[in-house]
């Protein structure tokens, strides 16, 4: 393949053959899945599938988030062409990767959205593909663990957030994106000890016994201190990486519901994302990027590029 083919190959979202590969396909046009992968329910032989949850009726304050897989599978188009910077190997050509789509629901029963994500990240876990969802609010990270854990047992977490999401909450009846790591803990699907929380700019007394690593500490001790942390947190465990993109700074990703100042620049994220090669990951999510709120677009870039950064994660085992 080259840019040749951006001349007469179009639409690569139904029409790429192989499932591994980069895509020349002329970023402004033509069907948009993410990064031109093929749409494809069919998860056999399958490495990575990534699926969007576009559900956002669990949030505190801004919605919106349910335009959160549009919009970074649009971002995701002008990242197809290359490999991802920075890792000395090409994801792309290693796995064999899908967009599986977007979860369906009844978004006025939202009772039952809960059993439907654990279901559907389910069905992917249980094809041997590993799960990278967009988001959607984060919610939806709850189910996924339940999914996670039912196959796996009690995985380690890294989170990345401005935001504990240990707020207590004991009515399983709720559905709240600031619960969904208190739930976690409590239903035994996470490891407290392997879990880290990074980017952290909100006091919450308990931590529940998660590590956490909050901004003003990465923003003082540096990219390799913190890197450090989170390894000797995480250690050899099966681990889920879960990105709550308003671990950023509203200045790189203003398009969210709950923005908090002091946050992680758009580089510290890419560089402790790529400073992880090598953990055992089975999955991650990127949530929260919120488009109705996304004046310049840079919220769904940065959804992407993390998105993309898990596939990286994944691929690199292989390499
Ligand atoms: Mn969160
Ligand atoms: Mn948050």
């Amino acid at each position: 393949m080259a840019l040749e083919d951006a001349k007469n190959q179009v639409d690569q979202a139904f029409t790429r053959e192989s499932l591994r590969g980069l895509s020349y396909e002329n970023a402004f046009g033509g069907a948009v899945s993410f990064l031109r992968r093929r749409y494809s329910k069919d998860l056999a032989g399958v490495d990575v599938a990534v699926t969007g949850i576009p559900f956002d009726q669990a949030v505190t304050h801004r919605p919106g988030a349910r335009f959160g897989p549009r919009a970074i599978r649009e971002a995701s188009t002008l990242q197809a062409f290359d490999a991802p910077y920075g890792w000395g190997c090409d994801p792309f050509s290693l796995l064999d990767i899908v967009d599986y789509g977007d979860m369906a629901f009844d978004y006025a029963a939202v009772h039952d959205v809960p059993a439907r994500i654990e279901a559907h990240l389910g069905a992917i876990l249980d094809a041997g593909a590993a799960p990278v969802s967009l988001g959607g609010d984060h919610f939806v990270t709850l189910p996924i663990l339940r999914a996670v854990a039912a196959r796996r047992g009690p995985v380690a977490l890294i989170q990345f957030d401005a935001h504990s999401d240990t707020w207590a909450d004991d009515d399983p009846a709720r559905i709240d994106h600031g619960t969904f790591l208190y739930k976690a803990i409590r239903e035994g699907l996470v490891h407290p000890a392997g879990t880290v929380s990074v980017g952290i700019r909100t006091d919450n007394p308990d931590t529940m016994g998660v590590t956490i690593l909050d901004a003003p500490s990465i923003h003082r001790d540096g990219i390799d201190a913190t890197l450090a942390r989170i390894r000797a947190v995480v250690g050899e465990r099966p681990c889920y990486l879960t990105f709550d993109i308003d671990a950023l700074d509203p200045a790189f990703a203003p398009g969210t519901g709950t923005p908090v100042w002091g946050g992680l620049a758009s580089w510290q994220a890419a560089a402790l994302l790529r400073g992880l090669a090598g953990i055992d990951l089975i999955g991650g999510d990127v949530v929260e990027v919120s488009p109705p709120y996304d004046t310049t677009g840079a919220t769904a870039i940065a959804g992407a590029h993390v998105a993309v950064e898990l596939i990286a994660l994944l691929g690199w085992n292989r390499r």
